[in-house]
Parts: C-alpha cells; sequence; structure tokens
C-alpha cells in the first residue's frame, strides 16, 4: 500500500490557526503514516512549531515530525529544541541546514551545527529518533551539480538518516530521473516524494523559481487567464496532481508526501480518488 504524509506550517495568526486545525481535521481520519510541521526560516517558528507539534500529541492520534533547522543559533540552543522536542514525546526529526532569513548564501552560527549532516550526526548520536532528511530531484539551487547533491545525500545518511523527502517537484519525469539516479548511486533508504497540489499557480511559480523547481510549460498554459477562476484553478490542480500521483505510484513510489499549505481540500480528494490511506479501506 502506497504510504502518506502530509506537510503543515505553524500559523501566524488566529485566522490561520483555525483554517490549519481545520485542515488537520480533515485530513486526519486518512491516517497518514505522519505529518510533519515545519520550523521557519531562521527559525522563527521555533515556539509555534512546537506548539503546533504540541497539540497534534495532545489531540490527535497523528504522528508528528518536527522540522528543525541549524540557522541562526547555538548548538545549545538547537540542543535545546531537541529537549523540548523528547518532552512533548516527539520521536521524528525532518533535520535540515535551512536559510538564512534574508535566504543570502548559507553562514553557519559561530557557535552552530555548520550543516545538515552535522546536525544529523547529533541528532543520531543522541539517539530516540527517526531522521528525515531533505532531497532535491532538480538539485539545490547552490549545489554545484546533482551528482553534489547526491553525495551531500549519502553524507546525511551516513550521519544517520533513514528516509528523505523530496522537494515537491511539478514534473514528473524529474521524480523517475532522480529515482534512478539515487539507485546508481547505492542509496537505498526510502526517498519519499513531495507533491504540491495547489490552486494558487501564481503562488506555486513564485516558490518553484525560489526552490528551482521546474514549471513545465504545458502546467504554466493550462493556468493562463484564470487568475480570476478560482473554481477552474480547483479542478485543473485536482486533475494535475492526480496525474502525478497515479504515475509515480504505477512507477513504484511507496510513499508520496503533501505540501498541504495547510489546505486540506485538493490532498483530501486527491488521497480519495486515489485510495490512499484510510481511503483504501
Ligand atoms: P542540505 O541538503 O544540507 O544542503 C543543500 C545544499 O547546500 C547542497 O546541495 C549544497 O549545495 C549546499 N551544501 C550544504 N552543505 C554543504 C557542504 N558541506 N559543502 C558544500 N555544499 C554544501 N526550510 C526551513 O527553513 N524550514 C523547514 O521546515 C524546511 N523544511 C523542508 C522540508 C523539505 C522536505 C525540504 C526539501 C526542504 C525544506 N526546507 C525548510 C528548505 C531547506 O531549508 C532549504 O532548501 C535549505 O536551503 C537547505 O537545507 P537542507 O537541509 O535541505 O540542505
Amino acid at each position: 500500500m502506497t504510504g502518506i504524509s502530509f506537510e503543515f506550517f505553524p500559523p501566524k495568526s488566529d485566522a490561520a490557526e483555525q483554517k490549519l486545525w481545520q485542515a488537520v481535521g480533515r485530513l486526519a481520519p486518512l491516517l497518514p503514516d505522519f505529518v510533519s510541521v515545519t520550523y521557519g526560516a531562521g527559525g522563527s517558528t521555533r515556539d509555534r512549531t512546537h506548539a503546533c507539534v504540541k497539540r497534534i500529541i495532545d489531540d490527535t492520534a497523528l504522528k508528528p515530525a518536527a522540522h528543525l533547522t541549524c540557522v541562526a543559533a547555538s548548538k545549545a540552543e538547537v540542543d535545546s529544541v531537541i529537549d523540548d522536542y523528547t518532552e512533548a514525546g516527539v520521536r521524528h526529526i525532518v533535520a535540515l541546514r535551512g536559510d538564512m532569513p534574508d535566504m543570502g548564501a548559507f553562514k553557519a552560527h559561530a557557535d552552530g551545527y555548520d550543516g545538515s549532516v552535522e546536525l544529523v550526526a547529533a541528532l543520531a548520536q543522541r539517539g530516540g529518533f527517526d531522521i528525515t532528511v531533505s532531497a532535491y530531484p532538480e538539485k539545490h539551487p547552490e549545489s554545484a551539480s546533482l551528482a553534489a547533491d547526491i553525495d551531500l545525500l549519502k553524507a546525511k545518511i551516513d550521519a544517520g538518516a533513514t528516509r528523505a523527502i523530496t522537494q515537491f517537484v511539478f514534473d514528473t519525469q524529474a521524480h523517475l530521473r532522480f529515482r534512478d539516479a539515487l539507485a546508481d548511486a547505492g542509496v537505498t533508504i526510502p526517498v519519499i516524494a513531495g507533491i504540491m497540489p495547489t490552486t494558487n499557480f501564481a503562488g506555486a511559480r513564485r516558490m518553484a523559481e525560489a526552490c528551482g523547481a521546474h514549471v513545465p510549460q504545458w502546467l504554466a498554459d493550462a493556468y493562463v487567464g484564470l487568475e480570476d477562476d478560482a473554481d477552474t484553478r480547483k479542478h485543473i490542480a485536482a486533475s494535475v496532481a492526480v496525474d502525478q500521483c497515479r504515475e509515480l505510484i504505477d512507477e513504484g513510489f511507496g510513499h508520496l508526501h503533501f505540501y498541504t499549505l495547510n489546505q486540506a481540500d485538493l490532498t483530501f480528494a486527491v488521497c480519495r480518488i486515489l485510495k490512499l490511506g484510510a481511503a483504501a479501506n
């Protein structure tokens, strides 16, 4: 059976908070393998991420994965976040280098972890955590080459990571090429395909540009002139996501990770139609 997981981000306002918990409530019955909660750029959501993860543990039967980055924090500060997670009952961490608050070149804190490999090693040494890391089918924007990215992924695995989640990709062929490149490089841990179903194509395109994800022309063409037509955008987004997920499943991907953007509708519909999670029953 294909595994599923959902990513949420910690809300900033009361209205956003309500929206998040509505989305969690709608998606929880699908019984995902885990749900992950992001950690804002530069550690800006430290408390909100913690509160969100804690509420998931206290109020739901979901298994949370808390994201954690090395940015703008000493090792002692990061370790104290790990202590807090441990105390809250978190057993799964998505360990990342992270981005600087101004999105400039990464500079490690003078007393901080110097990147994802060191953070993974620290978590592994501490023990008790399932450690997930990132992977980039279309290359990280800062990376010299895809091969360099794969070498870094292997270093994260050697340090203790047992699973990777990919950056979202719109061009399914990129997921397939990456899967093959990882197999050639001897990577055997599960690499979960990241999917971002969204009706806000303009926003998705901006995010794609920032993280180096290619937007296929056929996809851009499908949204031309629909800026004021949310209904049609929603139908297109559902159809595109279903096609992408179906192809990935047919190609043997065993787990799909949905970047929900705290919106349940599309992800729920995709899981229903493809009988993913509890929708299989
Ligand atoms: P890594 O995989 O460690 O490295 C990314 C790139 O940095 C490498 O490809 C390489 O080019 C360069 N690099 C790193 N170390 C070295 C080195 N030693 N030598 C040479 N080059 C190096 N960001 C957040 O702020 N909060 C989140 O919650 C969050 N969640 C994410 C979840 C997923 C699944 C993904 C895919 C990304 C997430 N991000 C998040 C974004 C991520 O923080 C950025 O992409 C960041 O730029 C890289 O962090 P990383 O751990 O992926 O980096």
